[in-house]
């Protein structure tokens, strides 16, 4: 009796993926998906982290100042 690989939700897109040794990309269903979710949560952690550090005081300087009269 054949044994048949489960088949799991793909993090990812939520289609079918096959759970089995042949899949390198389980369990996702492809490389594809694997990447997209890795590259979400990836930029993700870099926008959290670089978030402070991309502050531009140039910026800051713009940002109208109540002590200067405003015409
Ligand atoms: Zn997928």
């Amino acid at each position: 009796m054949e044994k048949k690989p489960p088949i799991v939700r793909c993090p990812a897109c939520g289609g079918p993926s096959l759970f089995a040794p042949t899949n390198s990309w389980r369990p996702f269903c492809s490389q594809r998906c694997k990447q997209v979710d890795f590259g979400a949560w990836a930029s993700e952690e870099f926008r959290v982290a670089g978030r402070l550090e991309d502050l531009d005081p140039s910026e800051l300087a713009e940002l109208p100042s109540p002590d200067s009269p405003r015409h």
